[in-house]
């Protein structure tokens, strides 16, 4: 059982390093017995690379809403696994899962199995890839689907601005606003991205933001009558140049700030332009997708006929077997991801 554990804790930007890929024992294709009643053994099949994961790397100094990883241990993620044994009874051999995982071959997954695993019910018809359970069906899906519809409340006709607009959650954001009859433009790190953008995902503009020597005039050409919604991915400068081209009552849903995430404190960008926020009368919203687990059966039925009929597109960006893992995970924060970044473990 190959694993790829976090070895040391992370400062600045991480590096392959910090991780390892451990050849383990054979694993029995059984549980043992000796596992605590109703464990579940499965087989990973897609393990998902998330921005989320890099907090989790630092040496943990205050208070989070996510437990930091253990040097040593197996990193934990999302992921989409079959089961291969299981002594919980809503689960049997031969189940496909999605949810918390470990970034290993195989995982043995302890009670309460349910509150980390779901079982999928909908693969096998209508163009429905199981990886998709890593992105537009899973945790980034509902991000994308709680923080604009619940977050941004957003209304025809509004204007809507998302940064790392072609990545796991914000292609889904721009394709959700344009769906609500919002104009939607999006930022992202390379002319690749940005064509994609506008010819995939349906965004009715785009820019560069590496090539735009000026953000703030890069919005106003594009929100000349200002900005309603921010769908907030990245933080930093961007966030200042958005918070002067908002309009009077504009609303921001602030999702991620993967801009600073490798920063150390003294090293974060300050916000300068938080005035705006009472001139304009902004409401800035923080959220975080576990909130809203609720959500998803209503989520999940009303995305899959938009996936099934084409409706909506969804990019993926998968790497090749677990020795690929951690160079991945690395990536996002370099903007080597085109769409989802996942990784694939073993065959369907
Ligand atoms: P992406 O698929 O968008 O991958 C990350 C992308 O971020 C990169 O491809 C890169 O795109 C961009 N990026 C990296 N570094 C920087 C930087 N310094 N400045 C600007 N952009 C940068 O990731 P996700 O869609 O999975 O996540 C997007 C955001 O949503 C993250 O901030 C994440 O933490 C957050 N998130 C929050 C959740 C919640 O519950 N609140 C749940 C899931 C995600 P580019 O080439 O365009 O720069």
């Amino acid at each position: 059982n190959r694993r790829v554990i976090l070895k040391e804790y992370v400062e600045g930007y991480p590096r392959e390093e910090h991780m390892e890929l451990l050849r383990g024992a054979e694993v029995p294709l059984r549980l043992t017995g000796t596992e605590p009643a109703g464990s579940v053994l499965v087989r990973n099949l897609y393990l998902s690379c998330d921005p989320y994961m890099r907090p989790k790397m630092s040496r943990p100094l205050r208070e989070s809403y996510t437990a930091a990883f253990v040097p040593g241990d197996a990193i934990t993620g999302y992921g989409v696994a079959r089961v291969l044994d299981s002594s919980d009874p809503r689960l049997a051999p031969g189940d496909l899962v999605w949810g918390i995982t470990g970034w290993e071959d195989y995982s043995v997954v302890t009670p309460p199995v349910t509150k980390f695993l779901a079982k999928i019910s909908h693969h096998g018809g209508g163009g429905v890839p199981l990886s998709y359970y890593t992105g537009i069906l899973g945790m980034p899906g509902l991000t994308a689907y709680v923080g604009f519809h619940e977050i941004c409340a957003p209304k025809k006709g509004e204007t809507v601005f998302v940064s790392a607009a072609s990545g796991a959650v914000g292609q889904l954001v721009g394709q959700f606003a344009r769906l609500a009859g919002c104009h939607v433009v999006g930022s992202a790190g390379s002319k690749e991205k940005v064509e994609l953008l506008k010819t995939k995902f349906g965004f009715h503009d785009a820019f560069n933001y590496k090539e735009e020597p000026d953000l703030g005039a890069a919005l106003k050409r594009c929100f000349p009558d200002g900005i309603d919604i921010y769908f907030e991915n990245v933080g930093g400068a961007m966030l200042d140049a958005v918070l002067l081209n908002m309009r009077v009552h504009g609303r921001i849903a602030v999702c991620g700030l993967i801009s600073q995430y490798n920063l150390a404190d003294g090293e974060k960008d300050a916000v300068r332009n938080l005035g705006a926020v009472i001139a304009k009368r902004l409401r800035l919203q923080g959220f975080i997708e576990p909130d809203h687990k609720h959500l998803y059966p209503q989520y999940e039925a009303w995305v899959l006929p938009y996936i099934r009929d084409g409706t909506l597109a969804y990019v993926e960006d998968v790497a090749e077997g677990l020795e690929s893992a951690s160079k991945a995970l690395i990536g996002l924060f370099h903007g080597r991801n085109v769409g989802k970044q996942l990784v694939r473990v073993a065959d369907d």
